[in-house]
């Protein structure tokens, strides 16, 4: 019965050796050969004997037309075209295509890619009716093979993964497309002063045209940690665009300080991806606002771990209270807030762009240093998502406990610093991780 498909299509020796690809140790065009000379020779000895019917015939003539052509009987028969792979693996056709990818990657620096091979739907068509349990697709094969052929000629290695470069092909159109895949750098950052946005922040009447508010930047403020980051990265891989992913964010006039925030900058379309990491460190250091640290190259399932890890935060508060504040106040407070659950409604101040949502999150410890009578220092070791000014105003008793209602005197949070970003689960007040 496996050769039946001969009689409809005259497929060649590599096409019918696909057909049984998952069995046996041999390439398809030795599988193929191998099937059809077996059965030659059956049919063969069975005319010699006078036993061969017609099914026999029809079925030599089959593989005649295939292109097999090893009987001793003198039989003409003429070979036909595969309409599988209309020829796509004959040297000169692959010859072409090598030289069209290697042309379009020429102006890449990359060390990795994959072959995608695409196949027209008529041919998809033919292979949903010839299948078999042990085929494998034409498109497997051809990547493969096409594969091989190009890692040779690039001298670059092949990546299923993490490919920098997919070669996306249809050998049968001689169609060829680059998709080009994005750098991923990871770090920390540090924020050395108030006033600059984590990431680009449109200006809020013309949304990034330019207009008399913004002073025709289209930002609402000036710079942010991601353009200040960007540029040299930007200037070194020729990308297109890039995407700036914080573990979380620290507010505009929050300073980010200690040995700062992870973060991962996503760039689009790099033309060079083998870059100096020291040297763009020292380059966006000398900015002088935001400096960055552990400069190293990263995978995309690395943003999607950053999202999703909570991290616990170190603040730095400065306290401003209407009233006078005594040493026992603050002992108070460091009392009361330790290990304390906070009940946070969405703060009035971000209401108009999130839901109205209540949270829950923990205070581990905090401790206060007295300024003078109207001011004093927090430290607050919390979990990652707590609202810090909130806890401290108590946002019109959105936020509960605060340190307003705990002391019964309204407090404002004058100045607020992130002073670490916790790693992991554990790590003491002083920022240290255990
Ligand atoms: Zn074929
Ligand atoms: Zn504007």
């Amino acid at each position: 019965m496996m050769y039946e498909i001969l009689k409809k299509y005259p497929l060649c020796d590599r096409c019918f050796g696909r057909l049984f690809a998952k069995l046996l140790h041999a390439t398809n065009i030795e599988r193929g050969r191998a099937l059809k000379i077996y059965k030659l020779l059956e049919i063969e000895k069975k005319i010699n004997k006078g036993e061969a019917d017609e099914n026999d015939y029809e079925l030599l003539k089959a593989i005649l037309r295939s292109g097999c052509n090893k009987t001793r009987l003198n039989m003409e028969i003429k070979k036909e075209s595969c309409p599988w792979c209309r020829g796509i693996f004959e040297k000169d056709k692959i010859e072409r295509l090598l030289n069209k990818a290697i042309n379009l990657l020429k102006e890449y620096d990359f060390n990795t890619f994959l072959i995608g091979t695409h196949l027209p739907e008529d041919i998809k068509e033919l292979e949903e009716e010839i299948k078999t349990e042990y085929m494998e697709s034409i498109k497997q094969e051809f990547g493969r093979e096409f594969g091989k052929l190009l890692a040779i000629r690039l001298n670059k290695q092949p990546d299923k993964e993490n490919p920098d470069i997919v070669v996306h092909i249809n050998p049968y159109t001689e169609e060829i497309y680059l998709q080009v895949n994005p750098l991923f750098i990871k770090g920390r950052y540090r924020k050395l002063v108030r006033g600059i946005s984590q990431t680009i922040w449109l200006c809020g009447k013309c949304k990034g045209k330019g207009c008399e508010i913004c002073n025709y930047t289209g930002k609402k403020y000036p710079s942010s940690v991601e353009e200040i980051i960007a540029k040299p990265i930007m200037e070194a891989t020729k990308g297109k665009d890039e995407k700036f992913h914080g573990a979380g964010r620290e507010d505009v006039d929050v300073r980010m300080l200690g040995d700062g925030r992870p973060f991962i900058i996503e760039i689009k379309e790099p033309k060079i991806r083998n870059i100096d990491l020291k040297k763009i460190e020292e380059e966006i250091n000398k900015d002088g606002r935001v400096e960055v640290l552990n400069l190293s190259f990263a995978k995309r399932k690395d943003v999607i771990a950053y999202k999703n890890t909570p991290h616990k935060k170190t603040y730095r508060a400065l306290v401003e209270c209407s009233e006078k504040v005594s040493e026992e106040d603050l002992k108070k407070l460091e009392r009361e807030l330790e290990n304390r659950i906070i009940k946070q409604r969405t703060p009035k101040r971000v209401l108009h762009r999130r839901a109205d949502l209540e949270r829950i999150r923990k205070v581990y410890k905090v401790k206060t240093n007295k300024v003078d009578d109207n001011h004093f220092e927090m430290i607050i070791y919390c979990d990652g998502g707590l609202y810090i000014k909130e806890l401290i105003s108590g946002d019109d008793g959105r936020t509960k406990p605060s340190v307003s209602s705990i002391l019964n005197k309204p407090c404002i949070c004058k100045e607020l610093d992130v002073l670490k970003v916790h790693d992991n689960e554990t790590g003491d007040i002083n920022g240290r991780n255990e």
